[in-house]
Parts: structure tokens; sequence; C-alpha cells
């Protein structure tokens, strides 16, 4: 498998995880910031591999063995933050697109080794499981900000999208993974979010609300 090849993969697992419905080459497109000629070109060496199944217009869905490689990749991206985190000192914000290099390393011994070291850790830096070695990864029952009623207190369980900027943003508001904050209002113009925390008012866009996973405090 080539760099490029992998990364598909990753991205179609993502897209497969996050929306209901077929996975369509513009979909792609925009994941991964390329032009859907290219994308056609890939998803057929993809298919002629067996990791996907792919007809045109109708979209794409991984195979068995291409969701075991994706949730693979997924495990060693999260091994690797969590070393980078827990064992080397880096700040959350900056752990991820470190790991987008090292997760491509294959060699089952320094990734079993690794997670040994660790402590087989269940969840990564960013709140979000990590596949077990068998490729099974656990249900989370937390749901986006941007879903919930107002009116309840809630623990931040993971941010989704952890990029850099928007970590470091977090990090100004000190909104951390297990924070407690009451979500008083949303503004229904723009479903932007009033939370309280430790006594002090943030106001959230729905930017932000949609990049983070909540559970009721205490459920
Ligand atoms: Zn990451």
């Amino acid at each position: 498998m080539t760099l490029a090849e992998e990364d598909y993969i990753k991205a179609i697992y993502q897209l497969e995880a996050d929306k209901k419905g077929n996975i369509l080459t513009n979909d792609i497109a925009a994941k991964l910031s390329t032009k859907a000629s290219s994308v056609t070109d890939m998803l057929k060496r993809l298919e002629k591999k067996g990791l996907i199944h792919y007809q045109k217009y109708q979209g794409v869905s991984l195979k068995e063995n291409g969701k075991k490689f994706a949730l693979k990749l997924i495990r060693q991206h999260r091994l690797w933050e969590t070393f980078l985190v827990k064992s080397l000192g880096f700040g959350w914000e900056s752990v991820h697109d470190i790991a987008e290099k090292l997760e491509h390393i294959h060699s089952d011994e320094l990734i079993e080794r690794l997670d040994h070291f660790l402590g087989h850790p269940a969840f990564d830096p960013h709140g979000e499981p990590i596949p077990l070695e068998k490729g099974r990864i656990w249900e989370i029952k937390s749901q986006k900000l941007s879903e919930v009623e107002p009116g309840y207190e809630y623990v931040l369980d993971a941010v989704i999208q952890p990029d850099n900027e928007f970590l470091i943003y977090l990090n100004k508001i000190n909104l951390q993974i297990g924070s407690v904050f009451k979500l008083k209002n949303i503004e229904s113009y723009d479903r932007s979010v009033e939370i309280e925390m430790e006594r002090q008012t943030y106001f959230l866009s729905q930017e932000t609300t949609f990049n983070l996973k909540v559970r009721k405090h205490g459920a």
C-alpha cells in the first residue's frame, strides 16, 4: 500500500462513520482537498486491490478487509498520539500531524510493544477510543454538543477534529477532556451556545459545538 492509498482508506472509514448513506467521490475529494478526477483513479485502484466496493455514481464502501486496515491505521495513530502526550510531554494540540506520519510505520511488534508500554490505553489524548488489536472499537454513547438540550450539565468526552488551531483555542478557554460545564442557552439565530464553567460564562460558535462530543454529567 502506498501512503496515499492508506490515507484514502482512512478517509473513507471516517466518512462512513460520520455519515449515513452513500459516500460519493465528491465527499472524498472534499475531505482530502483533491480533485474528483484523481479520486476516481484512486478508487479504481483500491477496488482492484479488493479493499472497497466501488460503482460509478453509486458511491463507495469499505469491504471487510478495507475496514480492518482503516482500524489498524487509526489504532496506530491514536497510540502514537498517546505516546507523544503521555511519554514525551507534547501538548494535545501538537500531536496529530506527527501521528499522521507515524501511523504509516507498519511493524506489528513495534505497535504491540508501544501499546504494552503505555499500559493498553483505551482512549487517545483527544478522547477518541483506541481500536483493539483485532479491529474492534468501543462504541461511545456521546453526542455532539450541537445536538444536545440546554439546561443540563455535560462532560466533554472527545474532540472530533483535533486540529492544532482548534485545540489551542480550547486551551485558551480551559476546555479539556473531562471538563464539566452547564449548557445554558442555544441561540436560535446562529446556533451558538452559552456555557458556564467554573463560574465563568463562554459563548461557543456552532463550528465549535459541531466538533465537541459530550455526555450528560452523571449519566
Ligand atoms: Zn489525530
